[in-house]
């Protein structure tokens, strides 16, 4: 697993999310050097970045490295049936992506470690989309879709015992591919 921090001032959250997928899944990751930010896909009349848009070209894009990769970035992303996003990732995909902009705390009081712990939990959530994880009713589990950071914040940074499952047996099959789809 790679992760890239696309944009500056992101380097701190790309090594937290790393952390927390090693510490997490026992998986190998690490940090990818800084590319600029995914501008590209600014939306003119929503004033925000299609989510989509930023996949679709970093799939395209890099066809060598790590076998999955989270890109970090700090844009209002949305996806056409929702006002915002976390993060977005497809199915079984390569890529996810997850914007630390509507996840760092905005009032002073609130310590910046809260909005580094929001961005693992969406990272963790769209990793498990990487690995055909689907959509938890659990509120207790990671894989539990949250729309805004309330929610967010009552998912504790764990996945329940089936999501869990699938993801070992994910992990297994997925480790068992041939070397050159790896
Ligand atoms: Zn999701
Ligand atoms: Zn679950």
């Amino acid at each position: 697993v790679g992760v890239v921090p696309a944009g500056s001032d992101l380097l701190s959250a790309a090594k937290v999310v790393a952390g927390h997928v090693t510490g997490f899944l026992q998986l190998a990751c690490q940090v990818l050097p800084e590319i600029a930010g995914p501008t590209f896909a600014l939306d003119r009349q929503r004033h925000q970045y299609n989510a989509g848009r930023i996949i679709d070209f970093y799939d395209q894009c890099g066809c060598s490295g790590p076998a999955k990769v989270i890109y970090l970035v700090n844009l209002d992303l949305f996806e056409p049936v929702f006002t915002h996003v976390f993060g977005e990732s497809r199915m079984g995909g390569r890529v996810a992506l997850v914007s630390v902009h509507r996840l760092m705390p905005t009032e002073p009081a609130q310590p910046p470690h809260w909005g580094l712990e929001r961005v693992a939990k969406v990272a963790l959530h769209e990793l498990g989309h990487l690995f055909a994880l689907t959509h938890c009713d659990d509120t207790g589990c990671l894989m539990h879709f949250a729309g805004d950071s309330g929610v967010l914040d009552t998912i504790p940074l764990l996945f329940c015992r089936y999501c869990r499952q699938s993801l070992e047996e994910a992990l297994i099959r997925y480790c068992r591919l041939p070397r050159s789809r790896v």
